[in-house]
């Protein structure tokens, strides 16, 4: 059970909540917030229920919302907004329930203004809503290509403005994710940092919408979980991304786990997209993973987009070509009609 008091809750207040609790044996732990002070209670919420009624707990000092929630996570469950959250980026980008499917695609890496700008022109014209592209990369050998770092950020602006699309990249500190705030429209938090709680309550500090891909090891409460540590800072604006796990499997770089599209609808207001080309790692497996992953019911597809693969600083193995993009961008066009939620933008 959490519950849920004002952030300015005063150290008089908090103490009577927590010697009301401590009256009926149970054992409150604190924690604060920019947005709240959270009092949680780890025991059945069968049982809590009976033992501690809302309206007792409502009327106490400072109480704003008392949440019974049957499992780890409480802000990016169905227990915390019953109606789905839906992201509206502006300018006609939303990502979420009923909405039309958002296309993300660009380079696994920026690698150079005017090679960002010819992609992100032709991911446009072929319907992708936002443009994606890592600056600081995380990648497994400290030999590869890092990312343009904050050189990128100096023509971000630039070509997104010619080009008319909204923008993610990927945070790995605190550092870059100042550069990210000022610069995206939306935080990637990647695959290897959806454990890092001191980042996720960083950029639950911020009002930028995010992006949380799930860790390759996570289970989907672990996801859900990552994702309330992002709310409980007062950022509510998130959206999960599958991109792959970890298994036996070998024919694959991941193992693209597409059945947490359905599992998380049960269980989550959020939106979720899926990221084929990390859960693949090959760039003929993406346009099939695409279409299962929408008719799955994701809320949009995240896919990297190459001019030139074989010459790609990273992940050139899964990056689909430009005519593959366009050719992929048909065939969900034609699926998203059979599922009645037309693309955005046609082409
Ligand atoms: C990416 O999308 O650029 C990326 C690095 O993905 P992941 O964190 O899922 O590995
Ligand atoms: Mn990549």
């Amino acid at each position: 059970m959490l519950i849920l008091a004002q952030a300015d809750c005063t150290a008089t207040q908090l103490d009577e909540i927590c010697a009301h609790l401590r009256a009926r044996s149970v054992k409150p732990v604190v924690s604060r917030t920019r947005a709240w002070t959270l009092i949680s209670v780890a025991d059945s919420a069968v049982h809590l229920r009976e033992l501690l009624t809302e309206d007792e707990l409502l009327a106490l000092p400072a109480v704003q919302r008392v949440i019974y929630a049957s499992k780890g996570a409480v802000f990016s469950s169905l227990e915390w907004r019953k109606q789905p959250t839906i992201l509206d980026l502006g300018d006609s980008v939303r990502i979420g329930h009923d909405q039309a499917p958002c296309i993300i695609a660009g380079p696994c890496s920026i690698e150079s203004a005017d090679h960002l700008r010819s992609i992100a022109h032709a991911v446009r014209q072929h319907g992708a809503g936002m443009l994606r592209g890592g600056l600081f990369k995380p990648r497994t050998s400290p030999y590869s290509f890092q990312g343009l770092e904050k050189d990128g950020f100096a023509f971000i602006r630039e070509v997104l403005h010619e080009c008319g699309l909204k923008f993610v990249t990927e945070a790995m500190d605190e550092h870059s994710l100042e550069l990210v705030v000022e610069h995206a429209d939306m935080i990637q938090i990647g695959s290897r940092n959806m454990h890092n709680s001191a980042l996720l309550k960083k950029v639950g500090e911020t009002r930028t919408p995010v992006m949380l891909k799930r860790g390759f090891s996570a289970t989907m409460d672990e996801l859900m979980q990552a994702a309330d540590y992002i709310m409980a800072g007062g950022n509510e604006e998130v959206v999960l991304c599958e991109r792959g796990i970890r298994t036996f499997a070998d024919h694959t770089r991941n193992t693209l786990d597409l059945s947490i599209v359905p599992a998380l609808k049960e269980r989550t207001h959020l939106p979720v997209i899926v990221d084929p080309s990390h859960g693949t790692g090959k760039a003929s497996l993406v346009t099939p993973m695409a279409l299962a992953a929408l008719a799955a019911g994701a809320d949009g597809i995240m896919v990297e987009v190459h001019d030139e693969p074989e010459y790609a600083l990273s992940d050139g193995e899964q990056a689909l070509t430009l005519p593959a993009f366009a050719a992929m961008m048909s065939q969900l066009h034609t699926l998203a009609d059979a599922l009645n939620r037309p693309m955005a933008l046609r082409v």
